[in-house]
């Protein structure tokens, strides 16, 4: 294992659409990682597929590693338009370190030159073999009940011969020419343990296709290379891609990394993750309003504990730094449990300081239909009312609310002004109207002899209306009635919702200021005369 300083790992997806959750977990393990062990971590951009390049793809994926503070110290970043690069592929990108460029597909000149020495050592060999001459031998093989591999057709080809075509501009690929009788590929899987793939299995791969560009595998092994990459830290998808790297390392010469495949995330039926069964991209995580902070420490808990006996499961960046090891990754798949996720983000949601809920949740609430309606007609209230009137609102919902985009979804009275609702609904169990009449004129004569600084003071409110609510005495009941808390407030709550359910009737008062208050009890005594 190379030395402690000398770690240096990188997070290579391709740029073919929205970042993963997968992806995301991929990006996490290798920053922890790096982070616990003083290494590098590296953002390198595959994109050597040119039919699934997605563009603009690659800019959101460095957007959204930097929404989520993933920070890797080389890589692509981007930059304004004028910095950024020449290319037309990528103009708002350019990138920082010394083992650039950081993109697969302005490295092509360097995977020629290491290609042509792999064909002039004889470890790789140029194929003609067409299209349908592969799918008549993968038939055949098929009727044999044998794996589909490559028959190693063109290595007999005459040099001279070989010349000719390519001068004649035929159409070829190249292959890595494997020994069958170099026995079996065995490397240590940091997660997996020992793993051990008979050479046999493993196919003649493809290193350049005919359009010119490497595969995967070429370009990555010798990015990796050149890139100083000590530890592979990758999904378990990419398994069975582990020997024939190997072979590549083996065929240039090269020192083997570390390898450590990291387990398949699962939906809940243990099928692998899947768009049909719900969100995969983090973005649409974001978008939801679950915190940054929350989906980081959701995600690095799928396929990872801090060992037995321990039972934390809220960790900041910091915590997971100092707790994450590779030794402790699962290797069985990790179920995405959806509601383990709305929990831990609602205890995130708790922890915010006041300042930071309305930084955060602002841009949700103002995204919403009702509060653009409710926003158009407070043009005259001054801009403090009202950000005050929002502070207060979320406070009372903070401990309910499972993402930001549901704030105000479920007190949708705040910003009703003329809320319509069944008077009948201000009575108190069987009370009469002239009951609830007698509740609701004292209520609001309470809360009127308030002064502004008790509406400042949501204890306040409370202790004075419980206090009116303890001595409250039903009108026209038996005399010496107990106390009526029951009769006092359900009115007055009802006055100030609409609503057959609500927070309390404090809660909401404060939140809707005297004025609002006053008149929202004054519109209910109106509806009962
Ligand atoms: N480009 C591959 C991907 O999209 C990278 C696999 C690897 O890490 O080797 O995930």
């Amino acid at each position: 294992m190379p030395a402690v300083s000398n770690i240096r790992v990188r997070f290579a997806p391709s740029p073919t659409g929205y970042l993963h959750v997968g992806g995301l977990r991929t990006a996490l393990y290798n920053y922890l990682f790096a982070k616990k062990n003083n290494g590098v971590f590296i953002l390198r951009i595959e994109d050597t597929d040119q039919k699934r390049f997605v563009p603009g793809s690659a800019e959101s994926l460095i957007r959204t590693l930097d929404a989520l503070g993933m920070q890797y110290e080389e890589g692509p970043r981007l930059k304004n338009q004028a910095n950024g690069r020449a290319s037309r592929k990528y103009p708002e990108i350019t990138e920082v370190g010394d083992y650039g460029p950081y993109i697969q597909s302005e490295r092509l000149n360097l995977y020629k030159k290491y290609a042509d020495e792999l064909v002039g050592s004889g470890k790789a060999y140029h194929c003609f073999c067409t299209a349908e001459r592969l799918t008549e031998l993968r038939a055949e093989q098929a009727k044999h009940k044998q794996a589909p591999k490559y028959d190693k057709h063109c290595l007999s080809l005459a040099p001279d011969e070989v010349t000719k075509r390519l001068a004649a501009g035929e159409p070829s690929v190249l292959r890595l020419n494997i020994v069958s009788d170099r026995g079996d590929v065995m490397f240590d899987d940091m997660v997996r343990g020992q793993v051990t793939i008979n050479v046999r299995d493993i196919d003649d791969q493809v290193l350049m296709k005919s359009d010119g560009f490497p595969t995967y595998h070429l370009a990555n092994v010798i990015d990796d290379h050149l890139m100083g990459i000590s530890h592979i830290i990758r999904a378990e998808e990419w398994l069975p891609s582990t020997p024939k790297h190997i072979l590549l390392y083996e065929a240039f010469g090269w020192d083997l990394p570390c390898f450590a495949h990291i387990p398949l995330l699962l939906n809940a039926d243990k099928s692998k993750l899947s768009k049909r069964q719900g969100d995969v991209a983090v973005e649409d995580y974001l978008k939801k309003g679950y915190l940054t902070e929350a989906l980081i420490n959701f995600v690095a808990l799928l396929g990872w504990h801090p060992g037995q006996g321990k039972t934390q499961e809220i960790f900041t960046l910091e915590e997971l730094i100092s707790a994450f090891d590779l030794a402790q990754v699962h290797k069985a798949g990790a179920v995405f449990d959806l509601k383990k996720l709305d929990w831990m983000n609602a205890e995130y949601i708790k922890r915010l300081s006041s300042e930071e809920l309305y930084k955060r949740a602002l841009p949700f609430l103002e995204a919403k239909e009702f509060f653009k309606e409710w926003n158009s007609q407070q043009l005259t209230v001054n801009e403090e009312i009202k950000t005050g009137f929002i502070k207060r609102l979320l406070l009372i919902e903070q401990d309910r609310l499972v993402k930001l985009s549901d704030v105000g979804e479920n007190n949708l009275f705040f910003f009703a002004e003329d809320s319509i609702y069944d008077k009948a609904l201000l009575n108190w169990k069987q009370n009469t109207a002239d009951m609830t009449r007698d509740a609701l004129t004292k209520a609001e004569a309470t809360l009127a002899s308030l002064d502004d600084a008790d509406w400042e003071k949501r204890e306040a409110l409370e202790a004075v209306l419980m206090e009116a609510a303890g001595e409250y005495r039903p009108a026209h009941s038996p005399a010496g009635s107990v106390s009526g808390r029951g009769d006092f407030l359900w009115p007055l709550r009802v006055a100030l919702t609409g609503a057959e359910r609500s927070p309390s009737p404090f809660d909401v008062a404060w939140v809707l200021g005297k004025d609002e208050s006053l008149k929202r009890i004054h519109n209910a005594l109106l509806s009962l005369s």
